[in-house]
């Protein structure tokens, strides 16, 4: 590697200073499992490297407003076994787990992993079917951006250089809502998905009818891609079959997936469609087997003693 000078501020008021004395030669570091990779191949030559891992309460996860808030510099294996998200929404704690190694999640940053914005990531499918935000920092103050918003393409976002992730927020689902995040892996268990799946469903009081969808997915663009006219198919339908397979067909003709090693771009298109299937069946499996567990838990009504 050529050589960089190494800052550790203790406060974002000293990240911004190193910032705005090293301008675009400098790059932020947390976990550095993307970025020493990258600087090993040459692919960025940053002359300062500012570590964000000395910044005090930038790794909380706490509740706000209902929902969940995570600091840009926690972990993917503090999301993943945080009791608070595996309450509130499982789904996030599940998506996580699902990235690389624990050896590569004990570093990887929820932040660095949003920042770096390589379109085979786990969470960002996830992180969109839930309507999160990113809070993106500088010294100019703060700027909150829906997720959907944030990829613009291979390695790419709307982030300034000047700008630190320090938050992503996470809404509370309204009631009757459940999601599942599935990812394709016909190679290693460790590997970078061929295709992911992520859809968070509310359905009707009845459990009949679906009140919103969301569906996105991974690995099949060069962003991570939000399938709008698959979710409109099913938004005020009936929960059945032919839907979630009208749904995955529209899914299928979102998507534009590269060929490569993991497979060719017809393959994959194929695969979006069936996981976008199986991952509404999933999610509304949960739904309505919680609806069916509640009955049959309720206690008995006692008889009278004679
Ligand atoms: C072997 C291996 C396997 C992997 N497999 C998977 C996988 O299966 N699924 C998956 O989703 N991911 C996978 N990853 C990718 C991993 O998720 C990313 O490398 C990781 O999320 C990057 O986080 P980091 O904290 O290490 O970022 P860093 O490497 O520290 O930084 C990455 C980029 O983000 C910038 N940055 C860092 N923090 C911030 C911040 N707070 N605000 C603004 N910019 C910031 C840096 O300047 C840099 O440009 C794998 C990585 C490895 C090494």
């Amino acid at each position: 590697m050529i050589a960089f000078e190494y800052r550790t501020p203790k406060s974002l008021k000293e990240v911004y200073a190193d910032l705005r004395e090293f301008g675009t030669d400098a790059k932020l570091i947390a976990g550095g499992t993307a970025l020493v990779i990258m600087m090993k191949q040459r692919l960025v030559r940053p002359s300062c490297l500012i570590s964000l891992r000395a910044v005090r309460g930038l790794n909380n996860i706490a509740q706000k407003d209902g929902g969940l808030k995570i600091g840009g510099l926690a972990t993917h294996r503090e999301v993943e076994i945080s009791s608070l998200v595996r309450r509130r929404t499982a789904l996030l704690a599940e998506t996580y787990r699902h990235v690389a190694t624990i050896r590569v999640r004990n570093m990887a940053t929820v932040g660095g992993g949003l920042a770096h914005a390589d379109p085979n990531q786990d969470p960002p499918p996830t992180l969109i079917a839930l309507g999160a935000t990113v809070k993106a920092s500088s010294a100019d103050g703060s700027r909150v951006i829906p997720i959907e918003e944030f990829f613009t393409d291979y390695y790419e976002t709307v982030l300034k250089p000047e700008e630190i992730i320090t938050e992503i927020y996470v809404p509370k689902l309204p009631a009757g809502s459940g999601g599942a995040f599935l990812k394709f892996l016909p190679r290693t268990a460790d590997d970078y998905a061929t295709v992911s799946a992520a859809a968070v469903v509310t359905l009707d009081r009845s459990k009949k009818t679906f009140a919103d969808v969301r569906i996105a997915l991974g690995s099949v663009g060069t962003t991570p891609i939000r399938a709008r006219e698959a979710e409109a198919v099913l938004r005020g339908q009936p929960v059945k079959p032919e839907a979630l397979r009208e749904a995955a067909e529209k899914a299928k003709a979102a998507v534009d997936p590269i060929s490569d090693f993991r497979g060719s771009s017809a393959y994959k298109k194929e695969m979006a469609g069936v996981f976008v299937r199986r991952a509404l069946e999933k999610a509304v499996a949960g739904l309505t087997a919680r609806k069916a567990k509640a009955k049959t838990s309720r206690p008995a009504p006692r008889r009278r003693r004679r």
